[in-house]
């Protein structure tokens, strides 16, 4: 199995480069500020305690994010070579947490990728997207917020992945396509050792 988390700070083209990844790798997308809009857009009760969160740029509860990305990987494990964890973890809770998940299903992580944009360059691109993306926490005040919270509780998570070796930093500030590029060539130089097993003979 390939597994990928795909970091950066709000703003930096997770989005983006996860959906390029999926498409060229096969493999499952998973988006937890996705997954946690269509909960909104339905009104679950998850949902509406995630929505009084994202709104005012916080994060929504380790405990709350671990339960739901848990179920979408054990409703998709079966169907993919693989999955791209976009924006999770944020936490390093959350980090040890999706080892725990992947190590219990006999797979593991393939990398990390830290996509890196200067902080004026996300403010800019943020206010921009908000201006047609109908996001509510993509206005001036949200991202400051979000900013500091991922300087804060999500960068942490860079340490958490150099100590494992499985840390690749990326500059995303010319092209999309220049940032894929690179992005490929690390995919693409990882061993087969490091890609683990066969999910079919391993999941249950
Ligand atoms: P995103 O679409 O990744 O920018 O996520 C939008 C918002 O959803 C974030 O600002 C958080 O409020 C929330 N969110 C998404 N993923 C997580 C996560 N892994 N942990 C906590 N909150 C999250």
């Amino acid at each position: 199995m390939l597994n990928i988390v795909i970091s950066g700070a709000p703003g930096a083209g997770k989005g983006t480069q996860s959906k390029l990844i999926a498409q060229k790798y096969r493999l499952m997308h998973l988006s937890t500020g996705d997954i946690l809009r269509e909960e909104i857009t339905k009104g679950t009760v998850v949902g509406k305690t995630a929505d009084a969160l994202i709104s005012k740029g916080n994060l929504v509860p380790d405990d709350l994010i671990i339960d739901l990305l848990n179920q979408k990987f054990q409703e998709h494990k079966h169907f993919y070579k693989g999955f791209i964890f976009d924006g999770f973890p944020r936490t390093v809770v959350q980090a040890i947490a999706l080892d725990e998940l992947l190590i219990n299903n006999g797979t593991k992580l393939s990398l990390m990728l830290d996509l890196r944009v200067e902080e004026k360059e996300l403010i800019a691109r943020l206010f921009k997207r908000g201006q047609t993306s109908g996001r509510n926490d993509d206005n001036l005040e949200t991202i400051y917020k979000r900013l500091k919270i991922y300087h804060q509780v999500t960068e942490p998570i860079i340490n958490f992945y150099k100590h494992t070796q499985r840390y690749n930093a990326i500059s995303n500030t010319t092209s999309i396509e220049t940032c894929f590029k690179q992005i490929e060539q690390i995919i693409d130089s990882i061993k087969p050792f490091d890609l683990c097993q066969n999910p079919t003979s391993l999941i249950m």
